[in-house]
């Protein structure tokens, strides 16, 4: 017999029912079907607007040729970690390729997109150092910022002049400053060109999180970067392979100097196995496939216009955001929760996101559109959606 009343068990128990009290219990929807716009969820078809899919590459029948292709001649698994025996010519092929692709000297390719972001600074920074980032910023950035120990400063998001009084004022070694481009939750970019400017005026790098808009923005889908047309030594960029690329995996891309820096120091590269090299077969063939997606990317963008014109109603609850990331705030954790299962029952699938991922008061629906939807899906969410914010404001006043 387990010993139920240990006081460390009593105590996370207690702590589980005051997060069902504050209506911020997480729990997982098991999905019965691949990744797509429709999908199986108990039984049931429903229309997803939930992944990070945005090309609707995530089951492309040829990056699953590619996957069978990948295992018969690479295997499943790479053995060790890249250091010991686990790096190999496709690893290697895949490293060229993404530095081709985003237009910088070297890459590095990590397992996930968190493990690069613990992996740069900590190799780059330390005690005397400060990291300056966006109140916005993605988890895995506050993460890797406060695993180097260097002195983080967060500044209100996208507020050009609070950073640049706060560089102003510091007297740090090195210093750095980190963004996601295209932010997680909000969906807006970020003024890329005025944090270069920053960067360079006070010396200090630029780490770009370009999770979204890898695949998604800039000419041929080469990201945010791009799309801004902005090259520098200076820049640290990192790009994920599990949200448009449709795959999983990471890189870091900059000059040659940076990306031999990483290869020596940073340990979510150097004590974790490498990713299996099957994986980097497939995401050769996504790469491909993204650079000639210029019709999924238009028709993303339609999607995206279509979706805001359905919802101009209710302007006010939508964000700044002209990418495939659609936010609707609600505010309230409990309305929140009960307009996704309102949806839910009419087959219809946006995650609800509550803090600590959002700032308190801020919970959302997040829409996130893809290229496999059809515009006639939208017109459908945005006319569920509708009805249920007429019912809250109905509610509130
Ligand atoms: C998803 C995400 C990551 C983490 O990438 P994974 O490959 O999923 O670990 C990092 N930064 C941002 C902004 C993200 O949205």
């Amino acid at each position: 017999m387990p010993n139920t009343r240990s006081p460390l068990l009593v105590n996370l128990r207690d702590a589980l029912a005051d997060i069902d009290t504050a209506s911020l219990r997480r729990r997982r929807r098991t999905t019965e079907s691949p990744c797509a716009s429709q999908v199986t969820l108990n039984g049931r078809q429903v229309l997803a607007f939930a992944s990070n899919d945005y090309l609707g590459l995530a089951n492309h029948p040829q990056l699953v040729e590619a996957a069978a292709e990948g295992a018969r001649r690479w295997g499943v698994g790479a053995g060790a970690s890249h250091l010991v025996s686990g790096h190999s010519a496709v690893h290697e092929a895949l490293e060229d390729e993404l530095a081709r692709f985003v237009g910088c000297e070297a890459a590095l390719v990590f397992s996930t997109g968190y493990m690069a972001n613990i992996a740069i600074m900590p190799a780059l920074l330390g005690r005397n150092d400060e990291i300056f980032g966006d109140r916005l910023n993605h988890a895995s950035l506050v993460d890797g910022a406060l695993l180097s120990r260097a002195t983080m400063r967060r500044y209100p998001h996208n507020d050009m002049a609070a950073l640049a009084d706060m560089l102003n004022a510091s007297s740090a070694r090195y210093k750095l400053i980190a963004t996601d481009a295209v932010f997680s939750m909000d969906g807006d970019i970020a003024p890329l060109p005025s944090l270069l400017e920053l960067a360079e005026r006070h010396d200090a790098w630029l780490l770009v999180d370009d999770a979204h808009g890898f695949g998604v923005l800039g000419p041929r889908g080469h990201g945010s970067l791009a799309e801004a047309g902005l090259y520098a030594d200076r820049i640290i960029l990192m790009g994920t392979l599990g949200k448009a690329a449709g795959v999983a995996g990471a890189f870091v891309a900059g000059s040659r100097t940076l990306i031999e820096w990483l290869l020596q120091k940073s340990r979510s590269y150097i004590f974790t196995t490498a990713m299996p090299p099957m994986q980097a077969h497939i995401l050769l063939n996504s790469l491909e496939l993204i650079e000639n997606a210029d019709d999924r990317r238009r028709h993303l963008s339609a999607l995206i216009a279509r979706f805001r014109d359905g919802m101009a109603p209710y302007a006010e609850r939508l964000m700044p955001s002209t990418t495939p990331i659609q936010p609707v705030v609600i505010g309230d954790n409990a309305a929140t929760m009960d307009i996704a299962a309102a949806l839910l029952e009419r087959d219809i699938w946006t995650p609800a996101i509550r803090p600590p991922t959002v700032p308190a008061g801020s919970a959302r629906l997040r829409v996130s559109l893809s290229a496999a939807h059809s515009l006639a899906q939208v017109d459908q969410l945005t006319a569920a959606l509708g009805e249920q914010l007429s019912a809250l404001n109905a509610r509130v006043t």
